[in-house]
This record gives structure tokens, sequence and C-alpha cells, in this order.
């Protein structure tokens, strides 16, 4: 038998979605011209399938400094941050972080997933329970397998769930970790933090919040949803993204906990793997800092989330209550899902086509997301698209 005969109903799956048009999972974006726009399939189209919120990843003072810094440090580290790859550069960018979140310390990790994986496997330990939403990104779940912590799953975005849970834990030994999400990154909604919050401060338990979605998105001053809650000191670890709002690549923890730094001696995932290379750090350095000059650019996305949100729903789609910047269309199956995003992909516009199991409840969904960057008229042209493709389909809407 052939080792990976135990993904035959994987390959069949994804037979059927390559049969159907493209395979969803390998569209390949030969050149993005900015922001808003890419080649694919030797055709230029619009970007709605990003998560580059800001606009960031094509900003001139982020290219120009990550230009100049391959030029003075070279391609790369060579080494993890125990060894020879920790330069000056990524404790400049620690520091930078903490001083925006105006906290003690701040690890910089080679990915958002590294930082999920270090941080909650380090801090949730063998006598220690991890508690985290049902709809918990793939890092937060892979995470609690390499820790050693009993894991318990609450109910998504229910904190009265999450308070059943930690009183049935009575008097077990060991410390409880709470891990919620700024902004889920599927359907776009975010965790009730008030509430979950309170819920920390009655049990005792410590609250981390990963903000990868939300950081440069929610708070007045980009910090993500625990400012925009206003319960930044009931959390205790934010966890962060530089993939996202920042258009380049990394991951962090910020906290005040006094003895954090021990970490950096204690956490495999941060200390067993190669640093970011000098191009990445000067890049999200100089994104940090347009985040906090240019608050402009988080009106703009979010105008942008309203007109694509209040679009959709007016044309009677069926999109979550609240506009944010991931707008996610669901759709009654998998073969009208996939029919419709290769529509909208002939037609110059791309969106992540999403299939259960990774979707909350089941049922696939297309995942819209926009950026800062956008203008009016591209957040027009996709509702059109979406609008006439529905059409074409026969698919039922509900009456605006
Ligand atoms: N946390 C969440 C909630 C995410 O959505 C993601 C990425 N989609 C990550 C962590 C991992 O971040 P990265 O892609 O930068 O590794």
């Amino acid at each position: 038998m052939s080792i990976l005969a135990k993904f035959s109903a994987l390959a069949q799956a994804r037979a059927f979605h390559i049969g159907a048009g493209r395979d969803p999972f390998r569209v390949v974006i030969e050149q993005a011209l900015s922001a808003t726009e890419g080649v694919i399939e030797g055709r230029t189209v619009l970007l709605f399938g990003t998560n580059n919120y800001l606009g960031l990843s094509h900003d001139p003072t982020c290219l120009a400094a990550s230009i100049e810094a391959v030029r003075r440090h070279g391609t790369g580290t060579t080494g993890s941050r125990i060894a020879n790859g920790t330069f000056d550069l990524h404790n400049q960018l620690e520091i930078a972080l903490a001083g925006f979140y105006r906290r003690r310390s701040c690890m910089v990790f080679t990915t958002g997933y590294q930082a999920n994986l270090g941080m909650l496997s380090v801090l949730a330990g063998k006598d220690d329970t991890l508690l985290i939403d049902a709809d918990s990104h793939a890092s937060i779940y892979d995470a609690s397998r390499l820790g050693h912590a009993q894991v318990v799953r609450f109910r998504h975005n229910d904190a009265d769930d999450l308070y059943r849970r930690l009183r049935r834990l009575g008097a077990a030994p060991g410390c409880r970790l709470v891990v919620v999400e700024g902004i889920y990154s599927m359907l776009g909604d975010s965790a009730p933090l008030a509430e979950i919050a309170a819920v920390k401060r009655e049990t005792g338990a410590t609250l981390l919040v990963d903000e990868a979605h939300s950081f440069g998105v929610l708070g007045e001053h980009g910090r993500g949803l625990a400012e925009a809650a206003g319960v930044e000191s009931d959390v205790d670890f934010i966890v962060g993204t530089f993939s996202k709002s920042l258009g380049s690549i990394g991951g962090y923890c910020v906290s005040d906990h006094p003895d954090f730094d021990i970490l950096r001696v204690a956490c495999r995932p941060y200390m067993f793997t190669a640093s970011l290379p000098p191009a990445v750090i000067a890049s999200t350095q100089a994104a940090l800092a347009r985040l906090r000059e240019a608050p402009e650019l988080r009106d703009n996305l979010w105008a942008n989330a309203r007109h694509l949100h209040g679009g959709l729903r007016q044309a009677g789609f069926e999109v979550g209550p609240h506009a944010s910047p991931i707008v996610a269309v669901s759709l009654p199956d998998i073969a009208t899902a996939t029919r419709f995003w290769n529509r909208l992909l002939d037609q110059g516009i791309y969106v992540n086509l999403v299939l259960p199991p990774a979707t909350p409840d089941g049922r696939p969904l297309l995942r819209v997301s926009v950026t800062a960057m956008h203008h009016a008229a591209q957040v027009g042209a996709a509702v059109s698209r979406f609008t006439e493709i529905a059409a074409a389909l026969g698919l039922r809407r509900e009456a605006a």
C-alpha cells in the first residue's frame, strides 16, 4: 500500500475541484502589480483575497527600506535567534513593537504560525489547561498539540460557555490560559472581548489574544481588538503577525510579564528555526511606522469594508451581520461555490474559496477581503460581478 493512501479521500475531492475549472489551492499570482491588482493566467485581475489590509506590501518607504537592508546586511541571517540570527535589526523591531503596544517586552518569531505554536505551547505546560475557541486558527490547534496542557474547546464567541468550562475545572492544579482572536480569519467576526476579559478577571485565568487580522485594523491607534474593546490591561499576551497589515512576514508576542525574557531560552519554535532576513525586518519596521503615522489608511480600509459588505448584503448575499475587512459569502453547496469562484476569476475577480471542514458552519464560502488601497470603483466592480454571476447561476438570494 502506498504511504500516501491515507489521503485518497482528499485526493478525490481535489480531483473534483480541479475538474470543475482550476485548482483553487494552487492559484499562481504571476505578478503582484500592486496591493489591489495582480496577474493571474496572463491577465490582470482585481485582488479581493489577500490579507494586505493596509496595502503596505507595495509602499515606497517599505520597498526602499527593504532594498537598503538587503544591500547592507545580505540576504539572510542563516541562523536562529539564539545562535547567529539576532541582528541589531531584530532588537530594534522588538523595541518598536513593545513601544507601539506600550508593553514591557516583545519577541519576534519567523512567522505568525510559529508565534502561536511557540507561545501557546510554552505558556500552557503539563499541569495547565489551554482553553481555545472552537473556531480557532489552525496554528492555535497545532499549538495545542505541541504543548502538553489539557485542551478545552469552548463554543465560538461564547463567554458564558467559557465561564462554565473554567468553573468545571474547579480546583484542578495548574494555570488556565484562554486564547481568542481579534478578528476570525474566515468569517471576519470578533471575539466578545469585554465579556471574555470579565470571565478572565473572575476566574483568575491568563488571557492571550491573537490579533493577526486585527492589528492595524481595529482600535484608534491600530493596536487591535484589545484597544477597540478598551480591555488592554486585561490581556496578558498579544500575538500577531507581520504577514497581514504590515505586508511582509513574521510573528510577534508582546507582554508586560516581568519574566517574559526567559521564554527566549524556553520557547522551541523561537529557538530552533532561522530568524527573519534583514530585508523583511526592515520593511516591517517601515510598515509599522506607516501604520502609526497614517491613520487614514485605517479609515480607507473601513470605508472599503463598509462598501463591500453593504453592497453584497444589498444584493441579497448571505454575509455576516457586521462590516469587516473580511466578508464571508455563504453558499449552499460545494459545487455551486466552486462554480461561482471559477466564474469570478474568469471575470477578473480573485477571492478565496473556503471549503468544509475549514469553514465554521460546514458550508462553503467565498472569503472576500479589502485593503486600504482599493478604489471605490474596484469594490463596485466586485459587487457587480458577484451579482451578475449569482443571476447567471440562478442562485436564490434574499431580497435586500
Ligand atoms: N493566527 C491567525 C488568526 C491567522 O489567521 C494566521 C494566518 N492566516 C496566523 C495566525 C498565522 O500567521 P502567518 O501566516 O503570518 O504565519
